[in-house]
C-alpha cells in the first residue's frame, strides 16, 4: 500500500489512521455479526448499540450534562443555519436573532437567518482596522466582545468559534451575562475546531459543527441544544428538523446517516484513548505552536490573520508573489504535502492541521517551507 501522505485539507479531511484501519478490518463483519455495519438497520440491536455509545463517549469527552441533548442530524452546518432559526427564534417572545460577523461561514448564518426573522449583526470585522499599528484587512480580527451590541430580548446571539476559510478563531467563548444579556442564548458553529480542545458548552443554548472537518466523515451533523430550549419549533420547520421530534426519536426520527455516525464514534474513542480533549489540545497547540513559530521568523510568507485570534486549526499564508503559488503547489506534492491550496475566496495558501494531521506532519510541512523559502527567497 501507499504510504500516507499528510493531508493539509480544511474538511473533509484526513482521519486518524487507526479509524480507518478499524473501520477497514470491520467493513465486511462488524463483532461478529455477519453484516457490516452499512447493512444494518438504524433500529436493530447492533446499531442502536453503536449509535448509543457515540453519543456517550461524545458526552463524555466534551463534559456535556443531561441538561442538553445530543443529536446526530444531517445537512451540515450549512443547513444548521435555517435549522437553527425555525428551532429557536421562537424561543423568546421578540423572536430576534444576533450575529457577529468574522468570515464566510458567519456571514453566511447571518444571511440564512434573515429568510426566517429579525436577524441583526451585534459586531461585524467586516472593514480593516489597525490594531497595535498593525493594519488588519477584514475579516482578520475579531471584534472585542465588550463593543457587541446585542439586544437583550434577542432569543440567541450567534458566533463562529473558528472561521476555516480566514482562519481566526475564538480562544474564549464569552458568557452573555457579562455583555448585559443575560437571557440570551450563545449559539456556537464550532465546525473545524470541534473536540479540538475542551469547549465550554455550559455557557452555551447550542453548539453544533459539521463532523467533516475535525470530527468524522461528511454526512453527519452534530447538533448540542439545551433541553428547554426545544419545543419551539416554528410552523414552517420540517418535521425531521424539528428538534424536538430529533431529541425525542435519539436522532432516529428519520434515518441517520449511520456509517458516518459509526467512524465519527469511533474518532470519539481514538481522542478518549488518547487522553481526551486536554490531551488533544496540547498537541494541537504543539504542531500551532511550530507552525505559526516558523512563520513568525520567516520575512518570505506572509500571516494575514492577527496574532491574537490565529486558529490553530486552520492557518492561512501567503507567499511573496502569487506567481509562486503553482510551483509551491506542485514542489509540496512531490513530497506528499496535500491539499495546501487556500480557499478562492482568500486566495495563498492554507495548512489545515486538524486532530488527525500529527506533529511530524507539520515538521515535514516546516521543512518544505524552509526549503522552498531557501531556493525562492
Ligand atoms: C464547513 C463549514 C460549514 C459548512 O459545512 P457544510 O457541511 O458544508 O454545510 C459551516 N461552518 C463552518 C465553520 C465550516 O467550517
Amino acid at each position: 500500500m501507499m504510504p500516507r501522505p499528510w493531508n493539509f485539507s480544511a474538511g473533509p479531511s484526513a482521519l486518524p489512521e487507526s479509524v480507518l484501519a478499524q473501520a477497514a478490518a470491520e467493513m465486511l463483519d462488524w463483532h461478529g455479526c455477519g453484516m457490516s455495519v452499512m447493512e444494518m438497520s438504524h433500529r436493530g440491536r447492533q446499531f442502536v448499540q453503536i449509535c448509543t455509545e457515540a453519543e456517550q463517549d461524545l458526552r463524555a469527552l466534551l463534559n456535556v450534562s443531561d441538561d442538553y441533548a445530543v443529536m446526530f442530524m444531517q445537512g451540515g452546518a450549512t443547513a444548521e443555519n435555517a435549522i437553527i432559526p425555525m428551532n429557536l427564534l421562537a424561543t423568546r417572545p421578540a423572536r430576534k436573532a444576533d450575529f457577529v460577523l468574522t468570515g464566510t461561514w458567519s456571514v453566511k448564518s447571518h444571511k440564512e437567518c434573515q429568510r426566517y426573522g429579525d436577524a441583526a449583526v451585534a459586531a461585524t470585522a467586516a472593514s480593516s482596522k489597525v490594531i497595535g499599528g498593525r493594519e488588519q484587512a477584514p475579516y482578520t480580527w475579531v471584534p472585542a466582545p465588550s463593543d457587541w451590541q446585542v439586544r437583550p430580548d434577542a432569543s440567541y446571539l450567534h458566533l463562529c468559534s473558528n472561521e476555516t476559510i480566514g482562519g481566526v478563531e475564538f480562544m474564549d467563548w464569552p458568557r452573555l451575562a457579562d455583555l448585559g444579556a443575560p437571557d440570551v442564548n450563545l449559539v456556537v458553529d464550532a465546525s473545524s475546531h470541534f473536540l479540538s480542545r475542551p469547549m465550554p458548552v455550559e455557557r452555551t443554548g447550542m453548539v453544533f459543527a459539521g463532523a467533516q472537518k475535525n470530527a468524522g466523515p461528511a454526512g453527519v451533523t452534530i447538533v448540542i441544544v439545551r433541553r428547554d430550549l426545544i419545543g419551539h419549533a416554528l410552523p414552517v420547520c420540517p418535521s425531521a428538523f424539528d428538534y424536538a421530534n430529533v431529541a425525542a426519536e435519539h436522532s432516529m426520527f428519520n434515518t441517520p446517516p449511520t456509517y458516518a455516525i459509526y467512524i465519527a464514534g469511533l474518532v470519539f474513542k481514538w481522542l478518549r484513548d488518547r487522553g481526551g480533549l486536554a490531551a488533544i489540545e496540547r498537541e494541537n497547540i504543539a504542531k500551532a505552536d511550530a507552525l505559526y513559530g516558523y512563520f513568525n521568523d520567516s520575512s518570505f510568507y506572509r500571516l494575514p490573520v492577527h496574532p491574537s485570534v490565529r486558529s490553530r486549526m486552520n492557518v492561512p499564508f501567503f507567499l511573496p508573489d502569487p506567481a509562486l503559488d503553482e510551483p509551491f503547489l506542485r514542489g509540496a506534492e512531490a513530497r506528499q504535502l496535500m491539499q495546501l491550496k487556500g480557499h478562492k475566496s482568500v486566495g495563498g495558501m492554507r495548512a489545515s492541521i486538524y486532530n488527525a494531521l500529527p506533529l511530524q506532519g507539520v515538521q515535514a510541512l516546516i521543512d518544505y517551507l524552509k526549503d522552498f523559502e531557501r531556493t525562492h527567497g
